[in-house]
């Protein structure tokens, strides 16, 4: 197997000298085990923030994969299913089929498998989940949200545009807002060049916002908070702006916005979510198939340039989800 381990904990902004790839031997299979096929890789924002607590140096990178069953000794995971691992950066891997996820049974035989990592994975049940569940967006809201052009970004203002809202985003391209733009969205903004953020809110919605959808946090926040309409929602999904900081985050100064608008304000985590995946992936998937949900993904290509895949997705590279072919 071929495996990308930390060589050092991320300091800052990951670098490519943070990542070693090394080859195992694997040993021979015992029974009830499987040996696993990496396909599709993710890369995810979560992985800076979460290496610190869960990884030492030498451990292979966090992550998760679709893989293939390529040898079994367990008759519950014949050879040829697919699966959703989280076996981090590796391309083959030996389980007992604990913690492995069998696509959704009505996958449909013109849908890249990849997905699984994208709009009907992880990111997909977050927009929906983290989205219907918080803000709660009914007909004729406007809803604004942040890393608009990303995996789950794009997919909150679709589901946002699915429930009758009117949807604003923000990404840091300018080929990035014609996405948007191609997707639905109402209002799209570049927060880079724009001169004041509360300016380019005001413009994009004068009346407000009723639902907010947060994965940036810091200085966005800030200017978003401002520009509550009274009794607004607000999830917190996601604080990329702040993930390569090393000292504490401090605050919040935005608190007298919280209480004079009642604003509601919840922190959102997927895994909570767990037993509810199915339910989500299969409305999800209805969307795709009738149109209503477009789905894009960055695709970098080869194993061994994962570190970049990873690291140019933090830069804001991509447009829709970033996913390695091995
Ligand atoms: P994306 O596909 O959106 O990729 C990350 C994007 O973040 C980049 O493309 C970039 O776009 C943007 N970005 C990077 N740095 C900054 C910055 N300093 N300020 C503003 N934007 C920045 O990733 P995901 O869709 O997978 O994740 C989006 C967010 O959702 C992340 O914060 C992630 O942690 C969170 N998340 C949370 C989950 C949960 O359970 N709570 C589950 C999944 C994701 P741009 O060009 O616009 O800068």
């Amino acid at each position: 197997a071929k495996s990308w381990t930390m060589v050092r904990h991320f300091e800052g902004a990951p670098k490519p000298e943070d990542f070693k790839l090394v080859n195992t031997e694997l040993p021979s299979l015992k029974d009830g085990e499987l040996l696993l096929e990496s396909e599709f890789l993710s890369v995810d924002p979560y992985i800076r923030p979460y290496s610190k607590e869960k990884l030492k140096e030498g451990d292979i990178i966090l992550g998760s994969q679709v893989a293939r069953v390529v040898e079994s000794n367990n008759a519950a995971f014949p050879v040829g299913g697919y699966y959703v691992a989280y076996a981090g950066w590796t391309t083959h891997f030996i389980s007992d089929g604990t913690g492995l996820d069998a696509l959704p049974s009505n996958w449909p035989d013109n849908l890249p498998r990849s997905l699984a990592l994208g709009a009907v994975g992880m990111p997909g049940v977050t927009a929906y989940y983290g989205l219907l569940e918080i803000c709660k967006p009914k007909e004729g809201d406007v809803l604004l949200v942040n890393a608009a052009a990303g995996a789950v970004g794009s997919l909150v203002g679709q589901i946002g545009k699915i429930k009758g809202c009117k949807v604003v985003g923000s990404a840091g391209s300018d080929e990035k807002l014609t996405f948007l733009k191609e997707i639905g969205f109402d209002e799209a903004f570049n927060y880079k060049t724009v001169s004041s953020l509360a300016e380019a809110l005001k413009t994009a919605s004068p009346e407000g916002y009723d639902c907010y959808f947060d994965n940036v946090g810091g200085k966005f926040s800030d200017a978003a908070l401002q520009q509550m309409k009274d009794f607004g929602r607000i999830t917190v999904c996601g604080a990329i702006s702040q993930y390569n900081d090393s000292v504490p985050p401090s605050g919040p100064y935005i608190q007298p916005y919280i209480l004079f608008k009642q604003l509601l304000m919840q922190g959102f985590l997927v895994w909570t979510w767990k037993n509810r995946y199915p339910e989500a992936q299969k409305q999800l998937l209805q969307w795709i198939a009738e149109g209503k949900l477009k789905y894009h993904e960055h695709i970098t290509n080869g194993f061994e340039n994962m570190p970049a895949g990873f690291i140019g997705m933090l830069k804001g590279e991509n447009v829709g989800k970033a996913i390695i072919i091995v």
